[in-house]
């Protein structure tokens, strides 16, 4: 038999006690090894040996995204330097760019995880994996790259954009998985449909990472590609990179590595946990982490706890796609709009496609307001277009609780992009 990287945990309270155990070790290594986690520890006047359930965790301080910065180059290091084996940095817009350390053991648990995540999509060691993101000092082809080695299968590590030689690959390499953003999925599915040269390859599926897909994105991916499955890989660089988790073939949730961090989903505003179903924000805590464990850390990613365990059988934890960040959150006249919500809005109504635009001005008479500019589906008949703005309005009102004003555009209209695609322009302040 193949060797596996899913556990095998008999129940859920066996995988608690797994956590409790890497909680108290993860304690004791922060605590010793790095004098920020010591003082943070000293403000609650904790110390490690007063952590004996997991419900102790909540006693702790926050980690947050600024003690990252206050520690450059090499925060939240818990090791002696010379254990660190690598580095990788996040692609921070602003200031400082996050800086993570690793020691050898941090990157094979990485690996592990990652080939975790091409285990539960199905694939196999004959599979071929085309990787369509960035290499260098970012995760994400790092991660994509050495999970698929450690898995198994054979990868192909075009980076991403080129599409002429993605395409040449395609065809001539058989890829059966391809790997990249949603927008970068989009964008070949379209150019390959424009090529004409669906018959010619043999893709089966697609594996996106870092980037929030839509329910009308993903129809659109899977019809013009013809595959047999799509996934959504989570991950962020401060937790090892991609490869946090994913959502299984049947689609009901994105199983997490809950043996490798604990997961937390919390009011933003309150910082208490919110009810099961309710949007919070993602806060984790790593089990095992050596160079740069992370106790508490608010990742600013928003997303449900899914309670109902998978059809699948598979006992490790669920949450929900994630919804967007806090930091991306949009307050129009005193409510709260997550990004994720106008994706759910517009994939409910079949007449619009996958690609939109959010714009929000402030006009003279001192009020905010949004505009929705949405792309019609293609082959939509567009003489229809005043019907379709009326669905949307009363949709977003009535599940959203905003008035909003729609434009329609043609199919195609809107821009692509090989990133991420930017979707709000907020020209208020
Ligand atoms: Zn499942």
């Amino acid at each position: 038999m193949e060797k596996s990287f899913v556990p095998d945990f008999a129940d859920a309270g066996q995988l608690f006690d797994h956590q409790l155990k890497g909680l108290k070790w993860t304690a004791a290594h922060a605590y010793n090894g790095s004098p920020f986690y010591k003082s943070q520890f000293e403000k609650v006047g904790m110390t490690p040996d007063d952590i004996t359930s997991l419900d102790d965790l909540r006693r702790l301080p926050f980690t947050m995204g600024n003690d990252l910065k206050e520690g450059y180059p090499l925060p939240l290091l818990s090791v002696p330097e010379e254990n660190v084996v690598r580095i990788h940095a996040s692609s921070g817009t602003t200031g400082k760019r996050k800086v993570l350390a690793y020691t050898q053991k941090d990157l094979d648990i990485w690996f592990d995880m990652f080939a975790r995540c091409y285990e539960m999509a199905g694939l196999t060691t004959k599979d071929r994996v085309q990787i369509a993101v960035g290499y260098g000092v970012w995760t994400a082809g790092m991660g994509f790259q050495l999970g698929c080695e450690r898995f198994g299968a054979m990868a192909i590590p075009v980076g991403p954009g080129n599409i002429d030689m993605q395409c040449q690959f395609l065809v001539d390499l058989q890829s059966t998985v391809f790997c990249c953003t949603a927008s970068m999925a989009l964008l070949m599915a379209e150019e390959i449909h424009k090529r004409g040269i669906k018959d010619q390859i043999n893709l089966k599926k697609v594996i996106l990472g870092s980037e929030r897909c839509s329910s009308a994105m993903r129809a659109k991916i899977m019809d013009l590609l013809g595959l047999e499955d799509m996934f959504d890989i989570t991950g962020m660089t401060e937790l090892y990179g991609p490869g946090n988790g994913l959502d299984c073939s049947k689609h009901e949730g994105i199983h997490y590595w809950a043996d490798k961090f604990i997961l937390e989903i919390l009011d933003p505003e309150t910082l208490e946990p919110v009810e099961d179903g309710e949007v919070g924000e993602m806060v984790v805590t790593t089990l095992c982490k050596e160079a740069a464990p992370l106790i508490r850390y608010r990742t600013r990613d928003l997303t449900r706890k899914i309670a109902k365990p998978c059809s699948c059988g598979n006992i490790l934890f669920m949450h929900d796609r994630i919804m967007g960040r806090s930091d991306d959150m949009i307050i129009l006249k005193g409510v709260n709009i997550y990004p994720g919500q106008i994706d759910e809005v517009l994939s409910s109504i079949p007449e619009v496609g996958s690609e939109y635009q959010l714009h929000l001005e402030r006009k003279e008479d001192g009020k905010d307001y949004m505009t929705i500019k949405a792309e019609a589906r293609q082959f939509t008949d567009m003489t229809n277009a005043d019907h379709i703005k009326d669905k949307i309005k009363k949709t977003v009102h009535s599940k959203i609780m905003v008035s909003c004003a729609v434009e329609i555009c043609a199919y195609g209209e809107l821009p692509r992009f090989e990133g991420k695609t930017k979707r709000i322009f907020d020209k208020r302040s």
